[in-house]
């Protein structure tokens, strides 16, 4: 450890001992930003500038840590085991997030530091009641993967892999014109920071292969268009120790012929006679589970609406399902028998008139 005396954690970032968390990322980023090394190359003093504002950082953005400094000072942090940044790479790999937000970019030094893998998205479309239900598929997708022979490095088993000498092995260069230097890819070794001697004859030295993989999803009850399921790691393989994308499965659910989803209760209408709507009747309805019997009362309008309880569609969260609404419409009938129309206009006169 270095015996140089230490500034004041909140000097270095410009920020007073009262600070928020909030205010203490803010002068971090800001500092930061200043003494980027990219902005700087070859600037000593703007190097160190921004790895003690990278430490400071460290201590102050941590509660635990910032009150021990704010107790004991420097010593209490080195009795604790606290060392610092060794160098870029360190301070780097602790605070990518910050650098992301600050430069739009991950600064990741190189390639090699590890990729996520690219999600993937499958389109299933689900028949009405098996999204009611819940149901079981077996997606066959196609996936970008780490390949199986060169386990992703690209060389050929057994031959060797050197360290890039353009880029000293990190992946990137910087180029200088005037005041600004800009960080681009290595053109030597693609941002890989190794260069393969012999390549891998499988992915022609890419370490990626294409394969087909089938996913076996369980779809719970009560999806519905719209909803999205998530598979953790199922999308594409990430690169150097990256994690593996997920993949969504985008569900569209198909209509059906005689029931209307609205949230998780279900229409439907039923068609009954004028006489039954008149005179009351017992009628059986067709439910999502099987059949209902439904009693019509006397009088019954068109229009009416009644509710079974709990025939609908089960809550994808939690218990219970919505109900079954019916709608009754009452059909009038319109190739009557001369017999029918003469009992109609007789019913029409005892009602005094009405209906003519
Ligand atoms: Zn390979
Ligand atoms: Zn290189």
């Amino acid at each position: 450890m270095s015996t140089m005396v230490k500034s004041c954690y909140y000097d270095v970032l410009g920020t007073t001992r009262d600070a928020t968390e909030e205010e203490i990322k803010k002068s971090y980023r800001k500092m930061a930003m200043r003494y980027h090394p990219d902005r700087n190359p070859g600037d000593k003093e703007a190097e160190e500038k921004f790895k003690q504002a990278a430490e400071a950082y460290e201590v102050l953005s941590d509660r635990k840590k910032r009150e021990i400094y704010d107790r004991y000072g420097h010593d209490g942090l080195s009795n604790t085991g606290f060392q610092g940044f060794s160098g870029f790479d360190d301070i780097f790999s602790s605070f990518g997030d910050i650098f992301e937000d600050i430069f739009g970019f991950s600064t990741s030094r190189s390639r090699t530091a590890g990729r996520a893998g690219a999600d993937l998205r499958y389109d299933l479309t689900l028949p009405f009641l098996e999204a009611v239900f819940g149901t079981a598929k077996d997606l066959n997708i196609s996936k970008s993967a780490q390949c199986f022979e060169c386990h992703g490095s690209g060389a050929d088993p057994g031959s060797d892999v050197k360290t890039c000498s353009y880029c000293g092995g990190r992946g990137q260069v910087v180029q200088s014109s005037g005041f600004f230097s800009i960080r681009t890819t290595c053109p030597e070794c693609h941002g890989y920071g190794k260069i393969i001697v012999k390549r891998c004859k499988t992915c022609h030295g890419t370490g990626r292969t294409t394969i087909e993989k089938t996913v076996h999803v369980k779809i719970p009850a009560g999806v519905e268009t719209s909803s999205r399921l998530r598979l953790r790691g199922e999308g594409e393989d990430g690169e150097f120790g990256g994690p593996n994308g997920d993949l969504y499965v985008f569900l569209t659910v198909d209509p059906h012929e005689f029931f209307e989803r609205r949230g998780n209760d279900v229409h439907c209408r039923i068609p009954i006679s004028f006489v039954q709507a008149a005179l009351g009747d017992k009628i059986e309805v067709p439910t999502l589970m099987g059949t209902e019997k439904l009693k019509i009362p006397r009088g019954t309008q068109n229009a009416t609406q009644f509710r079974l309880k709990g025939k609908g569609i089960p809550h994808i969260r939690g218990f219970g399902s919505g109900d079954q609404i019916i709608e009754i419409t009452v059909s009038v009938p319109t190739d009557l028998t001369r017999k029918q129309e003469e009992l109609l206009l007789e019913f029409a006169r005892l009602c005094g008139g009405q209906g003519r």
